[in-house]
């Protein structure tokens, strides 16, 4: 019954999921030339689409080497030199338009259908079928409408906007409740949720697997849901609404989705970490071409031991855009502090303000409320030694995340 519905949804909303999924699995039987020829192809297919656009007007006699590498600035201030007009556009979906981001991307029914395919594929790849219930937790709330599609593809839906004391209870005893087989959540609000489950002493229902996205995974987040889920599969599905970048295979690996995304790491450092530029194979009515997503990321030497033939990313660094310009010229990279240092167990949640106006800092945080405190000293000249900043702390109830229901960690003011 849920597979007729299932089927439905598709032939109602125009995406053929079933059939493309199809399509990408035998990618994972291929060598290669035979992965590399494929991307050929779609890339001709692309800069033909591309060369209607006033940018890329000469293009269709390039190799991908030869497109140029524009600046997030130049998307930003150009966009209407990148759009190629042939039809009328699928969907803009603005973003966060905070420093370093463009305004809005432009997506394509083909890429939205290349990104739903790889969810199944990750689905198939670690056992679970389209059909068994997910329990999603991020983004806004959801309207009516949505939920009750969600309602008919087996998903609930529960917002990452506003997790507090109550809420996180409220969504330990659903998850108990109905016992998904998967979810899915933004980082920050499992983070929140776990802590919250050791400060109320709950148990959580184990799934078979938890995927996270939208943002990026710490350390201490993953840590946290090996300890509270000792049993369940933690994979990684790395997208972002320029397109999917990778999944995570059943041996752990990150492979890049070859069939939708080309991945090239440009200013490679001795430690092979370099930016990661994207290619979306897809992007018909806004090309976008070695695109600099502000990633930094490192390719892997060796294939996968799983026997799959695509790329495996080794590492993926902070976002570079997560960093303040002070006015004596310093620049700190929020992804170098080591917040977690001073902080572990004694926070469930944490924002690091910067006040660009008066330069310093404001560490805003939800006290877990057990035997850990905060080194708020240790902390302080830290801050005061090594980054010659000042340093304050503010308790709050709760942090709010962005509209959109991403959380921001890291931001400057
Ligand atoms: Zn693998």
């Amino acid at each position: 019954m849920r597979n007729l519905i299932l089927n439905l949804i598709d032939f109602v909303s125009g995406f053929n999921l079933n059939k493309g999924l199809k399509k990408v699995l035998e990618m994972d039987t291929w060598d290669r030339s035979q992965i590399e020829q494929y991307q050929h192809e779609r890339f001709e297919k692309l800069k033909f689409y591309a060369s209607k656009s006033e940018i890329y007007r000469d293009c269709q006699a390039w190799d991908l080497k030869d497109f140029p590498k524009f600046s997030f600035d130049f998307y930003r201030t150009n966009p209407e030199k990148f759009r190629t007009n042939f039809r009328k556009i699928y969907r803009v979906i603005p973003t966060s338009g905070s420093t370093g981001t463009p305004k809005e991307i432009v997506v394509s029914k083909e890429m939205i259908q290349a990104k739903r395919t790889a969810h199944l594929k990750l689905l198939h790849w670690n056992n679970i079928k389209r059909s068994d219930l997910e329990i999603f937790i991020g983004g806004d709330v959801v309207s009516t409408k949505k939920r009750i599609y969600y309602f008919l593809k087996n998903q609930i839906c529960l917002t990452s906007f506003d997790i507090d004391r109550d809420n996180a209870r409220k969504y330990i005893n659903k998850i108990n409740q109905c016992k998904p087989k998967i979810i899915f959540s933004y980082p920050h609000a499992l983070n929140v949720l776990l802590n919250y489950a050791e400060v109320l002493n709950l148990h959580v229902y184990q799934p078979k697997a938890i995927y996270t996205g939208a943002e990026k995974l710490h350390p201490e987040t993953v840590q946290l849901i090996k300890h509270h889920f000792p049993e369940t599969r933690l994979v990684n599905e790395y997208w972002s609404t320029e397109g999917n970048i990778g999944l995570s295979c059943p041996e752990g690996s990150l492979h890049v989705d070859e069939d939708t995304v080309i991945v090239e790491v440009d200013n490679v450092n001795e430690e092979g970490v370099g930016d990661l530029l994207l290619t979306n194979l897809y992007s018909y009515d806004f090309p976008i071409i070695r695109y600099p997503l502000g990633d930094k990321i490192k390719l892997s030497d060796n294939f996968c031991k799983c026997g799959r033939k695509t790329k495996v990313i080794e590492k993926i660094e902070g976002r570079s855009g997560d960093f303040f310009s002070r006015p004596n010229g310093r620049i700190i990279s929020f992804t170098d502090m080591r917040i977690a240092k001073w902080t572990t167990n004694a926070v469930i949640i944490y924002q690091m303000i910067y006040i660009s106006k008066e330069d310093r800092l404001v560490f805003k945080y939800v006290p877990k409320k057990g035997g850990f405190q905060i080194a708020k000293d240790e902390m302080k000249k830290y801050f005061q030694n090594h980054l010659d900043i000042d340093l304050t702390f503010e308790e709050t109830g709760k942090i709010e995340s962005s509209q959109s229901g991403k959380f921001q960690p890291f931001i400057s003011v």
